[in-house]
């Protein structure tokens, strides 16, 4: 049976769980068969469920289904949502996937157990300075604006092996992975290739890429994570 553990304050809709439930295994289904296609082992891709804007009632479905990797896209709704959970929730694990300014940045070091937005030399400094005087390093990302988007975040693609060797040399940083958010309105499969060849020809393990609505593509192409929202929550309030 299924029980609900977080937040007590929610009141537990049975209906809305069952829905959840079932949709988070059906998406686990298509991770595994993607993963099949492309001659890859299941286990080697993690789902983030990004739980940003969704009401407490839809994330404690998710959590009571198994659910424990969140990817939020601000720390401070991050934090209002999340702080104090891990008592309770010992093995669960917040990625920030969202923009990072520095004056939030002591908060998410704190918080989260990966950083998927790093995308500038002054946060690389200010990432190894906190780890330096907190001891808490969390998974670090390079955010790569990987269709060269004037309105997006991220490293221009020309600039990624520079800005990683930076990062490794000058700061010290164990880059664990790459992100990227493809333009919305083209086919995904030359940004996530392109993403993939950046990540191997400097010795990067991991990918985050691939959406509701393109993760199986994103797998295809080499995804170790892939970031899902609405297709997992429904649409975002
Ligand atoms: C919102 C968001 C997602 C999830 O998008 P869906 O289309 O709802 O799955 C994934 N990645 C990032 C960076 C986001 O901000």
């Amino acid at each position: 049976m299924m029980e609900q553990i977080w937040p007590p304050a929610v009141e537990f809709d049975a209906d809305l769980h069952r829905q959840i439930a079932a949709t988070r295994a059906d998406i686990l289904a298509r991770i595994a068969s993607a993963a099949q296609g492309a001659g890859r082992e299941p286990q080697s891709i993690r789902l983030t469920a990004v739980s940003k804007t969704q009401v407490p009632a839809r994330i404690a479905a998710a959590l009571a289904a198994g659910q424990r990797i969140f990817g939020e896209n601000r720390v401070q709704e991050a934090i209002t949502r999340w702080r104090g959970t891990r008592e309770s929730l010992p093995d669960l694990h917040l990625r920030l996937i969202g923009p990072l300014q520095s004056n939030k940045l002591a908060e998410a070091m704190a918080l989260f157990d990966a950083i998927e937005t790093l995308d500038r030399p002054k946060l690389a400094r200010l990432i190894a300075d906190s780890a330096l005087k907190t001891g808490r390093m969390p998974e670090i990302f390079v955010q790569i604006n990987i269709g060269e988007e004037v309105q997006k975040a991220g490293i221009p693609p020309g600039e990624a092996d520079a800005f990683i060797a930076a990062c490794r040399g000058e700061y010290g940083l164990n880059i664990a992975g790459l992100m990227a958010i493809p333009p919305v309105d083209s086919a995904p499969i030359p940004f996530f290739v392109r993403l993939r060849e950046i990540a191997a020809r400097n010795g990067i393990e991991h990918l985050s890429m691939g959406m509701s609505g393109d993760f199986e593509t994103a797998i295809a192409c080499g995804a170790t994570l892939v970031r899902v929202g609405s297709g997992l929550f429904g649409t975002r309030v």
